[in-house]
C-alpha cells in the first residue's frame, strides 16, 4: 500500500476538556474526543457551532483557554503550528497562482529545506496519488476547480503529516464534482494511512465519508459514533433533527426491560423502543422513527392510523405525508417499484402506519 511506501502513519489526537473563549463568548464548551490513528473523523454541525475553532486549535493557530491537546499521547499545546506534524487543507485551496502544479505541491518541502531530488520524487509520488500525472508543469490556474482541489490536497500531503485537517474542502465545488471528490478523499485517506479530521455542515457528506462523526452544536459535542449509530440511534433531538429526516412522536413509558422501553401511544397501541446509553426513562418521552422505517398498511392494521395528505414523488422513492389524528404529520418513505408500476394509496384515504421492528428510538431531551 501507499502508506507502507511512504512510511506515513496516522496520528491519534486527544482532546481533553477543551474550552475556548473569545472575550466573553464561549465558542467551544468542554470538548473531549479521542480521534484514532488512521481514522477518517468528521466534525459535523451547523454554522457557528465551533468546528473551525476546534480544527484551528489542533493546527495550533489558536490556543485552548482550558484543556489538554495530545498527539499520540504527548501534549502538543505548547508547539507552534509548524512544529506539529499536522497540515490543513482550506476551502478556498489557497494555491499560489503564479506557480506551476509541481511547484505548488513541492512548496512546503522547499520551505522545510528538503533536498531538491527528494522533493522532486515526493512531488512525482503526489501527482500520481491525486491522479494528475503529466500536469506538473502546467500553471495551476489552467486547472479546473476539482483539479485545483487535488493540488491543494497533494500539497498538504507532501510533507507527510500524521494528521490532515480539512476545513469544508469541497464546499466550493458543484454537486457532481463534490460527490466524486468525496470518494477521492476516502481513497486518499485509506492509501496514505494519515488521520483525516474533516469539517463539514453537510450531513450527507459526513454520513458517506466518515469512519466516525462527532455532531456538534453551540460549542458542545452532542454525540460521537459511526454514521449508522448516529442515524439509527440519535442521542437527542438536535442530532435526530440535524441528521436526515425524521418523525418525532410522544408516548408514555410502561416499563423498561432488556435495554428497551415498552411504550404506550395515546391511541392505546404499544411498541418497544431503543434507548440512548445510560438512559432509564419513565413517564412521557419523545421518540423518533425514520421515514423509511415505517410502512403504509390498511387502516386499523398498523401501529397508528391517519389520513393521507400529500404524496410527493422523488424518482427513487415517494414520500407519503400522513396526518395523524392529534394534528401531527408523519412521513413514510417508500422506494419506488419499477417504472410504470402503479398503485399506492391516494390522498384523502384513511391509512395505517406500521412501524418496523426496532424502528423507534427514544431521545434524551
Ligand atoms: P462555520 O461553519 O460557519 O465556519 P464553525 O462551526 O466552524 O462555523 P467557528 O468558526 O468555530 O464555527 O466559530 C464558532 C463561534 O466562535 C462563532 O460564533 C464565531 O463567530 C466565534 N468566533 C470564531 N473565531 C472568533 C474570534 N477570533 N473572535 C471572536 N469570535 C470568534
Amino acid at each position: 500500500t501507499h502508506s507502507r511506501a511512504t512510511g506515513a502513519h496516522g496520528g491519534a489526537i486527544g482532546l481533553n476538556g477543551i474550552k475556548k473563549w473569545f472575550g466573553t463568548f464561549q465558542a467551544v464548551d468542554d470538548v473531549t474526543l479521542d480521534i484514532r490513528s488512521n481514522e477518517f473523523f468528521t466534525l459535523l454541525g451547523p454554522s457557528g457551532c465551533g468546528k473551525t475553532t476546534l480544527l484551528r486549535m489542533i493546527a495550533g493557530f489558536e490556543l485552548p483557554t482550558e484543556g489538554s491537546l495530545t498527539l499520540d499521547g504527548a501534549e502538543i499545546s505548547s508547539l507552534l503550528p509548524n512544529q506539529r506534524p499536522v497540515n490543513t487543507v482550506f476551502q478556498n485551496y489557497a494555491l499560489f497562482p503564479h506557480l506551476t502544479v509541481a511547484e505548488n505541491i513541492g512548496f512546503g518541502l522547499k520551505m522545510l529545506g528538503r533536498p531538491k531530488a527528494e522533493t522532486a520524487a515526493v512531488v512525482a509520488d503526489m501527482l500520481k496519488l491525486v491522479h494528475l500525472e503529466g500536469r506538473g508543469d502546467d500553471p495551476v490556474t489552467q486547472l479546473s476547480g476539482g483539479q485545483q482541489q487535488r493540488v491543494a490536497l497533494a500539497r498538504a500531503l507532501a510533507p507527510r503529516p500524521k494528521v490532515l485537517l480539512l476545513d469544508e474542502p469541497l464546499s466550493a465545488l458543484d454537486l457532481k464534482l463534490r460527490k466524486s471528490m468525496q470518494i477521492e478523499l476516502k481513497r486518499l485517506q485509506a492509501e496514505t494511512g494519515i488521520t483525516f479530521i474533516f469539517v463539514t455542515h453537510d450531513q450527507e457528506e459526513a454520513l458517506t465519508m466518515s469512519d466516525r462523526i462527532a455532531v456538534m452544536s453551540s460549542g458542545k459535542v452532542r454525540q460521537v459514533g459511526t454514521a449508522r449509530e448516529i442515524y439509527d440511534r440519535p442521542a437527542d433531538r438536535f442530532v435526530a433533527d440535524f441528521i436526515g429526516e425524521t418523525n418525532f412522536l410522544e408516548a408514555t413509558v410502561e416499563r423498561v426491560e432488556a435495554g428497551r422501553a415498552v411504550l404506550r401511544l395515546p391511541s392505546g397501541a404499544t411498541l418497544t423502543a431503543g434507548l440512548p446509553d445510560g438512559l432509564s426513562p419513565s413517564g412521557k418521552v419523545s421518540f423518533v422513527i425514520r421515514p423509511e422505517h415505517a410502512g403504509l398498511v390498511a387502516a386499523g392494521s398498523g401501529t397508528i392510523d391517519g389520513t393521507l395528505g400529500n404524496v410527493v414523488y422523488f424518482g427513487t422513492d415517494t414520500h407519503y405525508h400522513v396526518h395523524l389524528d392529534d394534528g401531527a404529520t408523519f412521513i413514510v418513505r417508500r422506494q419506488n417499484a419499477r417504472a410504470g408500476a402503479s398503485g399506492g394509496p391516494e390522498a384523502g384515504q384513511r391509512v395505517g402506519i406500521l412501524f418496523g421492528e426496532d424502528a423507534a428510538q427514544i431521545l434524551r431531551d
